[in-house]
């Protein structure tokens, strides 16, 4: 494999006790990719470039502005604005309402495909600085850990002994798992992770019921368990991502 092996970051990501290895891994790449925007690198014409053209999506708009650095998000938006006033421009001086019939009556008609202008605002709104530069790595994330399963005998170990994977995630694995890996060898993965998510989404279930029966007076002098920070965990565990986090901001 010529591409970098992520095999440390996998084996930290699997030991770190969080509910999902990948969103474990996301987040250091997220806010990895969002010092690096903010850092000094908006001022190099080539990062510039690449944000200029690929913008960024609602989700690390946000996340720009509560990091900080107002001088480098003007700069940034500048000239990301300048991109887009141009290439709205053009689209609506050649605008092109497409007509009905080129749709076709059974086919679905995508949001915003309909004419031009809309199809080109679609486009634009497809891709963002920061989710690319996650992918990239998460792709590589993915593949490392379907290299370690062939590879390393104890791996699969360490999987079963995580917290396993938010259902978020689990798509993408069971998918990468269909693509990478032959019958054989499906056959004898598919069924452990099957058995995994299971046994903790009937543990996440559990701390989440005690949770609502320890508001119950009946209760109140009875031990949480693990029911505390049920809330957090259930909610990543259901659509990733780590919604307790303090907001990332710039260390100043
Ligand atoms: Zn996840
Ligand atoms: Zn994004």
């Amino acid at each position: 494999m010529k591409e970098k092996l992520y095999t440390i970051e996998l084996h930290d990501a699997l030991m770190s006790g969080d509910e999902c290895p990948f969103c474990y891994m996301e987040r250091d790449l997220e806010q990895k990719a969002i010092e690096f925007v903010l850092g000094s690198s908006y001022m190099e014409s080539d990062t510039r470039d690449k944000t200029d053209r690929q913008g960024f999506c609602r989700h690390h708009t946000k996340m720009m502005y509560d990091y900080g650095n107002t001088l480098g998000n003007a700069w940034i938006l500048k000239s990301r604005m300048k991109h887009l006033r141009e290439g709205l421009k053009k689209e609506m001086s050649g605008f092109k309402a497409e007509p009905p019939a080129k749709i076709g009556f059974f086919k679905k008609r995508e949001e915003g495909s309909g004419n031009s202008v809309s199809a080109w605002i679609r486009g634009e709104e497809s891709h963002c600085f920061v989710c690319g530069r996650v992918d990239e790595t998460y792709r590589r994330a993915m593949d490392t850990f379907f290299y370690q399963v062939k590879h390393e005998k104890e791996f699969m170990e360490m999987v079963k002994n995580s917290k396993g994977f938010c259902i978020h995630h689990f798509a993408d694995l069971v998918e990468a798992c269909c693509a990478k890996l032959d019958k054989k060898e499906q056959d004898e993965l598919l069924p452990v992770l099957f058995d995994q998510m299971n046994r903790e989404l009937d543990r996440i279930q559990e701390d989440v019921d005690w949770l609502i029966e320890k508001f119950d007076y009946q209760n109140k002098d009875k031990d949480w368990k693990n029911s505390k920070d049920a809330v957090q965990r259930t909610m990543q565990k259901i659509v990733g991502g780590h919604p307790a986090d303090p907001v990332f901001k710039a260390v100043k």
